[in-house]
């Protein structure tokens, strides 16, 4: 029986999640490939690169898909076709991600090496950890939320569907009875300090965060 597991989007975050995917598989050893819809020269790093057509063309028994595309409205149109299809979605966990204890996660996350999930956290789907991101204890994390490497993200935090924590960004704790809130499609700029709460939709920076106005706007 042949096992294939498509790794879709071959550019710099697929380069990375490859080899987390060829570890974490390394007892089945299945083939694995990249996807990508744009012009990208094959082989990559040494694997196949096909379109999505060409993948699900592909006579496999078992055919399975990881979303390495850190664009989270990419990573949406791109998992509701994939579903649509009935491929299986795959989660990757880096070897030396930890996990704590009573933590939820949902289908196709990625947590990369150095990432932490402590204790009693709620994690949705498509969730992106890069490089040495964390989550402390009680917080909970919508759909589609990307975070970029370094990301400190505190105990009691919300943070709702398809926001962007940019890397070495630090998020103040909440309480148990108002927990800091992100909103749903927010933008947290790199190394900024979020004190509180962030409306729906906004980019904030610096410290404290504040909204960012782009000049003339
Ligand atoms: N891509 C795709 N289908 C789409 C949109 C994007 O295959 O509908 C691919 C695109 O061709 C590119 C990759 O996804 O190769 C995204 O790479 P990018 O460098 O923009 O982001 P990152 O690797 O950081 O996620």
């Amino acid at each position: 029986t042949r096992s294939l597991v498509g790794i879709y989007g071959a550019s710099g975050f697929g380069r990375e999640v490859l080899p987390l995917v060829r570890a974490q598989l390394k007892s089945s050893n299945p083939e694995i490939v990249f996807v990508d819809d744009g012009s990208v020269e094959s082989p990559l790093n040494g694997y196949s690169v096909l379109s999505y057509e060409q993948f699900l063309a592909e006579k496999a028994q078992h055919k399975s898909m990881v979303f390495a595309i850190a664009n989270s409205e990419i990573r949406e149109k791109l998992a509701k076709k994939c579903e649509g299809d009935k491929l299986t979605v795959l989660s990757v966990f880096a070897e030396n991600s930890v996990l704590l204890d009573q933590v939820s996660i949902g289908n196709g996350a990625i947590l990369c090496h150095f990432t932490q999930l402590t204790s009693n956290i709620r994690v949705g789907e498509y969730f992106h950890a890069n490089i040495y991101s964390y989550v402390a204890h009680d917080c909970v994390i919508g759909d589609y939320v990307t975070f970029a490497p370094s990301v400190r993200c505190n105990g009691n935090v919300v943070i709702e569907d398809h926001a962007y924590i940019g890397t070495g960004a630090v998020i103040k704790q909440g309480t148990p009875e108002k927990p800091l809130v992100i909103g749903k499609g927010a933008v947290v700029g790199m190394g900024a300090v979020v004190t509180k709460d962030v409306p729906p939709g906004v980019t904030v920076v610096g410290n404290p965060a504040k909204i960012f106005q782009p000049r003339g706007a």
